[in-house]
């Protein structure tokens, strides 16, 4: 068994899921399960969905036109116009829009997973259809019946032991000699309210089934030959990395490299299945194998995190940053779920690199800001260097102002505007 991913970039347009279902064709043919993220920037337009349905200023349900006619488009690019798939969409459009004649409801995080899950449904249901069109037998799945998770919206844990039943009980016996397609990113709670696994999820939720399914492998295909040493939309020189170690991959996501989203390695690394990363616009190329091991030596991999703050945390009483004082700023984090990139602490100082996040950090200065003075830096970047040297800093340093360093034997990572 195997597992597919393909992103919003791959699906975007006509020819991207003609494209796709030919991968599909060539690669994947039976036991396969697909997952797909929604078509192209159709995330971030249902987040304007979103907003409309909180704000009434801003155009209530017409925000939903742009996603109804470029998904209709793409359909009139792929089916006669009597395709049952015309019908599947309408279900979900009007599903959208009936949220805003119903009774308000101000649980922002609870709906925005509601109306923002839609548009998994609707390119899976495209891609299902293109497939049976094109004479690839599959199944629809809907993910949401298997994957299991909490009910913290738009960044829901899962729920591992009745995932992996569902997954045994309904998945198994699906794929064993076919092909299914289903939704990345989408989860739901014990009494079926649809859940987000968090922005970018779609490789996660692969990951989670190939974990489960003890798949051979899990490809994810993207639009780059694979991973490289820099993401090439910023450095024009990076190179292709043919081999790295999920250690290494762990490492870059975590600090910021997206071409994989950081929660994907885990469940990979625990059954010790490879990754691959593969280019949609090549699919011949090899891909970058992501397992046990690196390739023979690691050119250095440059990553820039963008959209940085920098907290720094002074005590109002002069007290020292010792072990109590940290445990009570540690708690604030965890409380309010904003991550730490960076830390740095002095006497009575405690410096915090993180996500700018400003709702997460509005919440936090409420908890500490009885103890402590607050102050915010914006507009930062991190720029971490693994397997660096002299030449590799410089040259990533010039003309940038370098608020915070931290280095180990393979990491350089600096707080830089
Ligand atoms: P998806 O379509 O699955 O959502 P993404 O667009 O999130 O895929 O990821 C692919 C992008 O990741 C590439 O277009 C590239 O700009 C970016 N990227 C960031 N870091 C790297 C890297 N180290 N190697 C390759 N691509 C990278
Ligand atoms: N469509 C979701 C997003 O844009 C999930 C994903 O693409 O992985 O965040
Ligand atoms: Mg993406």
């Amino acid at each position: 068994m195997r597992v597919f991913k393909f992103g919003g970039a791959s699906v975007r347009d006509a020819a991207g899921i003609k494209n796709v279902a030919s991968i599909i064709q060539k690669y994947g043919d039976k036991n396969t399960l697909v997952v797909v993220s929604a078509v192209g920037k159709t995330t971030n337009a249902l987040e304007e969905v979103v907003a409309a349905y909180f704000d009434a200023s801003k155009g209530g349900k017409n925000t939903l036109e742009p996603v109804k006619k470029n998904h209709l488009e793409i359909c009139a690019g792929l089916f006669n116009s009597d395709n049952p798939v015309y019908t599947h969409l309408e279900k979900v459009f009007s599903e959208i829009e009936q949220r805003f004649d119903a009774t308000p409801s101000d649980n922002y995080n609870h709906i925005y997973d509601q109306i923002v899950s839609q548009g998994e449904l609707l390119s899976s249901i495209i891609l299902s259809a293109y497939l049976k069109e094109a004479g690839i037998d599959n199944n629809w799945l809907d993910v949401r019946e298997i994957i299991k998770t909490d009910s913290t919206y738009r960044e829901a844990v899962v729920d591992w032991v009745k995932t992996g039943e569902l997954v045994a009980t309904k998945v198994v016996p699906m794929v064993k000699g076919s092909i299914v397609v289903t939704q990345g990113f989408l989860g739901s709670t014990s009494d079926s309210q649809t859940t987000t696994l968090g922005r970018e999820g779609s490789d996660y939720t692969a990951a989670i089934f190939a974990n489960l399914l003890n798949a051979e492998n899990q490809t994810i295909w993207k639009d780059v030959p694979g991973v490289m040493n820099g993401d090439p939309r910023i450095f024009s020189d990076a190179v292709f990395l043919e081999q790295i170690s999920y250690n290494e991959a762990v490492e870059m996501t975590f600090y910021g490299a997206t071409v994989i989203h950081p929660k994907t390695i885990k469940p990979l690394q625990n059954k010790n299945i490879p990754l691959h990363v593969r280019s949609f616009i090549n699919p011949e190329g090899v891909g970058t194998i992501v397992g046990k091991e690196d390739q023979k030596s690691l050119p250095p991999i440059r990553i820039v995190k963008k959209n940085q703050a920098l907290l720094t945390l002074t005590t109002k009483d002069f007290s020292f940053i010792q072990e109590d004082v940290l445990a009570s700023i540690f708690r604030a984090f965890s409380k309010v779920n904003l991550k730490l990139n960076m830390m740095q602490q002095e006497a009575i100082s405690f410096e915090a690199v993180v996500d700018n996040q400003e709702d997460k950090i509005a919440r936090l200065m409420k908890f500490l800001q009885d103890n402590f003075q607050i102050e915010i830096q914006e507009d930062l970047s991190i720029l971490t260097l693994r397997h660096y040297n002299d030449a590799t800093i410089v040259q990533n340093s010039a003309g940038k102002e370098v608020l915070l360093v931290q280095k180990t034997s393979t990491t350089y990572q600096s707080l830089i505007r």
